[in-house]
């Protein structure tokens, strides 16, 4: 569809709004242009204020702002986006359960509404001004309450460690991560010297959260599947992390195991000497069927032994993932699903909506489109209403661009299980150290809100070949807490 903005620029909702609508479209912004064929967006002053519309083939909404209006230009953006929600919802006749509002935090923004208007004050502007169902404004504002718990233990001395293994025994077919399948002979060979320089890299940002007097809370390592490492190389990265970082402040030690046909009893033997506190096993969903449509190299009772064995040999903190919205997949063998993994019971589980990303082979190659959200609907209420009666929470919440139906990935918890660096890292409370291939390092004002980030490279043949480049990068990190102390 053609977008044509007049008199504004508040492109970004506009546009995301028009996804929301038609996720299988793509959104072409045009400006101050003569086309009748396109859905114009238009703000004109007249007396005391300006009227905000939106037109389409001979329909058309208006919203007016009085010119008094506190933060006027909010205020337009927010009127220009209820014109255009007005007319979609009309003529598509689906109302979005989070309303317009598209951003990718709604817990950020509940948290903040709740500082300033109270907890009754927050629900009731996500309900009526941002037009957010009273089943996701609950969702949200329950995901805040245990946010702002979590982010209060957060200190300006507090970091966390981050670890990128971006390898994976073959590629799921809506994975748009830079991970290497291992299948390839050329990505095999990457593996070793990535985990060299990995333990070097290691090294280097220990030595500097040492020399810094920095406060470790939580790592995790991910991926990519850090389990395509062997026993032998994952209890070299866990030994490499224990000898230099102070593992003794640490709340929270994860690696994502995720794929069952990485995990095996000796890896795991590894991890829990290591100290690894949490693993993550992620079956995505219990339909034989669905998995291997996804390219998925394991079935649903091999995930169930993994998390068996993973439970025999002492592990009590164990994620599991899920995504609504496969291919295939149906809310009756969703709900299956949901019902096969609380019957294990893990103490986390995480339920993700599937996100179309261009760069997933199931979009570019296989030219999957957005299926009917309603389904997707029927599966996170399903969630909602499960785990809530299986004694869950939900912890941390987010959104991805491209999602169906525009949906949000859940993190939900036996209370008192919640994995700490998914909060902080999702809401920027603290210094994130990042090392391997695609790894971003987050440095955060210790008694302010400013973030600055030093990007690794983003390929495992790039980190190797221009190592040492990289490593040079990481100098900013003592010039930034010398600028910004502790
Ligand atoms: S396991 Fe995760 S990172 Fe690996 S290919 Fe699948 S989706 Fe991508």
């Amino acid at each position: 569809m053609v977008l044509n903005l007049c008199g504004h620029d508040f492109h970004y909702e506009c546009e995301n709004l028009c996804r929301v609508f038609y996720p299988n479209d793509p959104v072409r912004i045009v400006r101050d242009a003569d086309d009748p064929a396109a859905l114009t967006s238009r703000m004109q002053q007249t007396d005391g204020g300006f009227v905000l519309s939106a037109a389409w083939d001979g329909e058309r909404e208006d919203v007016f702002v009085p010119a008094d209006t506190p933060q006027l230009r909010d205020a337009e953006e927010l009127a220009a986006s209820l014109a255009i929600f007005r007319l979609l919802q009309r003529r598509t006749r689906y109302t979005p359960p989070w309303g317009m509002l598209t951003g990718v935090r709604p817990s950020k923004l509940m948290i903040t509404l709740i500082n300033d208007l109270g907890e009754d004050g927050a629900k009731r502007y996500f309900q009526e001004q941002l037009l957010v169902q009273p089943e996701k404004t609950a969702l949200a504002a329950a995901v805040a309450r245990q946010e702002d718990r979590i982010l209060q233990t957060s200190k300006p001395d507090s970091f966390s460690l981050y670890l990128s293994v971006p390898f994976c025994p073959s590629r799921c077919s809506y994975c748009s991560f830079v991970s290497h399948s291992v299948n390839s002979p050329s990505a095999k060979k990457l593996v070793e010297p990535y985990v060299a320089l990995l333990l070097r890299e290691l090294e280097q940002c220990g030595t500097i959260a040492r020399e810094l007097g920095l406060r470790l809370e939580t790592v995790y390592v991910g991926g990519g599947t850090p389990t395509t490492l062997s026993a032998e190389q994952l209890a070299a990265v866990c030994g490499a992390i224990a000898r230099h970082f102070p593992l003794g402040t640490a709340r929270e030690f994860t690696v994502e195991a995720g794929r069952p046909d990485t995990i095996t009893p000796e890896k795991l033997r590894a991890l829990k000497e290591a100290g690894v506190t949490r693993i993550s096993i992620n079956p995505q969903t219990l339909n034989d069927d669905v998995l291997s449509h996804i390219g998925r190299r394991h079935t649903a009772a091999e995930a169930i032994d993994c998390f068996r064995m993973a439970r025999r040999m002492g592990f009590d903190n164990i994620n599991m993932d899920l995504i609504a919205g496969l291919e295939t997949d149906t809310p009756e063998s969703f709900r299956r699903t949901l019902d096969g993994i609380l019957a294990l019971s893990p103490e986390n589980i995480t339920v993700h909506t599937l996100a179309l990303k261009r760069s997933s082979r199931m979009v570019a190659v296989e030219n999957a489109r957005a299926r009917d959200g309603a389904a997707v609907a029927e599966m996170l209420s399903d969630t909602q209403r499960t785990c809530t009666d299986g004694g869950y929470v939900p912890y941390y919440m987010y959104r991805q661009s491209r999602s169906v139906g525009n949906f949000e990935n859940v993190g939900w918890c036996r209370p008192g299980t919640e994995g700490l660096y998914n909060v902080f890292m999702m809401e920027e409370a603290h210094t994130v150290l990042a090392c391997g291939a695609g790894a971003v390092t987050k440095l955060r004002e210790p008694h302010g809100k400013w973030i600055e980030r030093i990007f690794n490279f983003k390929y495992p043949y790039e980190y190797i070949s221009r190592f040492d480049e990289l490593t040079a990068r990481k100098a900013r990190i003592k010039a930034f807490y010398d600028e910004y102390s502790i």
